[in-house]
């Protein structure tokens, strides 16, 4: 008998009656919102008057704190972390491993020889300088060998996990330059409010002093029981099923989707939602996805920089208490063949500080025509900068999801829905120049005036495009599940701030030299770019050949893989415009290029090893052991029955020996072609690298799972070696 399995899945009957499985939700959850943040109402408690002021101007201004003040922020800080248990402090902060990073430091010093106290001081508070040497950097700190360091970013709260006080960082080098996901965010962020405000300020609203841009994220994950986890080599290092069957039932019933939620998940995301109150994370809503043993959780959305945290926040917390329930969390694009992914949707928009929503229309025209304004710039972005956006969300994992059954596909194109796009249809066709008194009458009341109507019963939903407009905000299908929402709202905000820039100086130009009034350039403006990126819009399924095939007959790219998407991104246009933004240098960008091709090849590397591992030293001997057993019994047969009289007896066990020998074969020589093909990419580097683990190294594991999951219906079940399909996503 295969003993890892089995063992496993004789522990799970008693799963559902363990005692630490439990959960006491209290009365009301909203009691324990934000409990372990350094949160706006602690700092009012326990900050002066001058050091509240200027901290709030710091998180809402962006405003520089005073070397004095941050010293009196950080004893409060340490105070209030004291009265909570804690004992250490550590910055927090999200290198380019994907995770999120920490050095504990303890607030205990001991001073003379035998007395100590907890300090923490302005200086400590403001930055550290972790070891940060192993961290991915793009050879940005081999060159200048210099220490990278990390520093306090006010704009998101500071909050308690266990003992430890964490401090929300940016992580640079000692030359400046960005090592981490947050960095290159704030900078484009501050580039979209300045851009923004700008455009709200000289034409809608003269109060308006900071646009901040919203993400509301969506948060797909699948839970497998910890000792059937353990028992996948493949699921513990690569973090999806390389090999296995489909089972009998999949998703086909579609049962699973909003279905009553098991017992077992139900304690883990009631344990979940109470850790994330109590860290201020505001999760709204829970439910089953589609695919077995798959769930969703969402928060309500937040300013951009701090919903990324919290999200980063979010995936910590979720390994933790699933680990407690005895589950593990799979965040992986495509853990399953065959079964749908999980994707992470960023919804998002841009909001005044006059409470606005910028992607919302409004009660008047004029509110209407900003609505209009910014959301025909959004869509115009998406035109000038699409393969920044599909390089955005290029990974290893998410090629296995973008263009997949039930994945938005990796054509970059919007969905609007039909009345919206007729709205544009009619823009598209404003006269060029000034405007008659009647064509303006016209617009205010028939086209732009009817926005809000269309609007509020726009049902039009279209979960197929990568790039979908709900009603009041963008949502980004595309973003896989595992990554930091950090990427691609970084190109977001960057690609939309510059547009705004674009937009503001043609429609100045206008009025300037062509004496148009304001709203005559602004529609002159938008008709050009609604003709430019009418090429982007599509209504119907993206997930067809047909719109693969129409989208290569409007010219836009089709890029498939990783690789392809990666080298795009080092357009020279693109390099431009960050360097335009400040966001990224030449450099910094190269780097983090580097960095993810080396991710990209690393990720495969390691699978082509672990397949090869498992193939051969699990599935051979376990379909072997299997085949010498038929042929005990064919020599049985024959030895009872003599030679003329077996044969029919035995026609069953001859097919699967043959069977079995011809599958040992194809995976004996799939693991021969694929280790050398592996060992070819591993010398060498960068894009070509990457494409050749793209090209050469990892088509070749299809034929290998071929014919593993052609022996797993072969092979006796009580000798099969791997945890099943049916097993992994149905036992609960
Ligand atoms: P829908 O019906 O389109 O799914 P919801 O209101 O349920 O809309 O929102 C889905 C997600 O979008 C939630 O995570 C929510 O927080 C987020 N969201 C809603 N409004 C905004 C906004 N203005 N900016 C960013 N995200 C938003
Ligand atoms: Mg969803």
């Amino acid at each position: 008998m295969s003993t890892l399995r089995f063992k496993a899945l004789a522990e799970l009957p008693f799963r559902n009656y363990r005692k630490d499985n439990a959960v006491e939700v209290p009365k009301k959850l909203s009691e324990l919102f934000c409990e372990n943040v350094f949160s706006e109402e602690t700092m009012r408690a326990y900050l002066t008057k001058e050091a509240f002021t200027s901290i709030q101007d710091a998180i809402k201004k962006g405003s520089k704190t005073p070397r004095n003040i941050a010293d009196q922020i950080a004893v409060a800080m340490k105070d209030w972390a004291l009265s909570k248990g804690a004992t250490h402090y550590t910055h927090w902060f999200q290198p380019l491993t994907g995770s999120t990073a920490e050095k504990h430091d303890s607030f205990f010093t001991p001073f003379e020889s035998d007395r100590a106290i907890e300090r923490f001081n302005g200086g400590m508070l403001i930055q550290q300088e972790p070891d940060a040497s192993s961290f991915p950097n793009g050879g940005i700190r081999n060159t200048f060998e210099a220490r990278g360091y990390t520093a306090w970013d006010p704009t998101s709260p500071a909050f308690i996990i266990g003992t430890t006080l964490c401090i929300p960082s940016i992580f640079i080098s000692y030359t400046g330059e960005a090592l981490d996901y947050k960095t290159p965010l704030l900078r484009a962020l501050s580039a979209l409010d300045d851009a923004a405000t700008d455009v709200c300020k000289s034409y809608f609203d003269k109060n308006v002093t900071k646009v901040t841009a919203t993400l509301g994220w969506e948060q797909e994950y699948f839970l497998v029981d910890s000792a059937l986890y353990q028992s996948r080599p493949d699921l513990v290092f690569t973090g999806r099923t390389l090999l296995g069957h489909s089972p009998a039932k999949g998703q086909q019933l579609d049962d699973h989707y909003f279905g009553s939620i098991p017992t077992r998940v139900m304690n883990f995301m009631k344990e979940l939602e109470i850790e994330c109150m109590k860290l201020g994370i505001p999760v709204t809503t829970r439910h089953n996805e589609v695919a077995p043993n798959q769930f969703e959780l969402a928060p309500m959305f937040e300013e951009t920089n701090v919903a990324v945290d919290h999200n980063s926040l979010l995936m910590d917390i979720m390994a933790r208490v699933a680990h407690k329930h005895h589950f593990h969390i799979l965040f992986h694009e495509k853990p399953f063949k065959g079964v749908n992914g999980s994707g992470k949707h960023n919804n998002w928009s841009m909001a005044t500080d006059t409470g606005e929503n910028l992607l919302s229309p409004g009660k008047n025209p004029k509110k209407n025509l900003q609505f209009l304004t910014f959301f025909v710039n959004s869509l115009k972005a998406v035109y000038e900068y699409s393969d920044l956006l599909r390089a955005s969300i290029a990974t290893a994992n998410n090629d296995h999801r973008l263009g997949a059954n039930e994945a938005p596909p990796a054509i970059i194109s919007a969905f609007i829905g039909s009345q919206l796009y007729g709205v544009l249809e009619e823009l598209e066709k404003v006269t060029d120049g000034k405007l008659s008194p009647e064509e303006k009458t016209e617009l205010k009341l028939n086209v732009v005036g009817k926005i809000p109507e269309i609007l509020l019963d726009n049902t039009d939903r279209n979960r197929t495009s990568p790039f979908a407009f709900t009603g009041n905000k963008f949502e980004f299908r595309a973003v896989g599940s595992s990554s930091n929402c950090a990427g691609p709202m970084t190109v977001l905000n960057a690609i939309m701030a510059k547009q705004l820039r674009t937009f503001k100086g043609e429609v100045d130009d206008l009025i300037d030299n062509k004496n148009l009034k304001k709203d005559e350039a602004i529609f002159n403006v938008l008709r050009e770019y609604i003709k430019d990126c009418k090429s982007i819009l599509f209504e119907g399924d993206g997930y067809s050949e047909d719109w693969a095939n129409e989208a290569a007959k409007r010219g836009l790219n089709n890029l498939k893989t990783t690789p392809e998407a990666l080298k795009s991104e080092m357009n020279k246009k693109f390099i431009e415009l960050y360097e335009e933004l400040g966001i990224y240098t030449k450099r910094e960008l190269e780097a983090r290029n580097e960095v993810k091709l080396e991710k990209y090849s690393t990720t495969i590397d390691i699978e082509a090893k672990v397949l090869s591992d498992i193939a051969r030293n699990h599935i051979i001997p376990a379909a072997l052991n299997y085949q010498n057993r038929l042929i005990d019994n064919v020599k049985g047969l024959k030895e009872i029955f003599g030679d003329k009289e077996f044969e029919p007896l035995a026609r069953e066990q001859m097919d699967l020996i043959k069977g079995i020998s011809a599958n040992v074969a194809q995976i004996k020589v799939g693991v021969d072609e694929l280790l050398a093909a592996k060992e070819t990419a591993s010398q060498m580097h960068g894009q070509k690298q990457a494409e050749a683990y793209c090209n050469d190294v990892k088509p070749r594991f299809d034929k290998i799972r071929e014919a593993s999951d052609a022996l797993e219906m072969m092979v006796d079940d009580e000798l099969w070696p791997m945890m099943k399909y049916r097993e992994l996503l149905f036992t609960r």
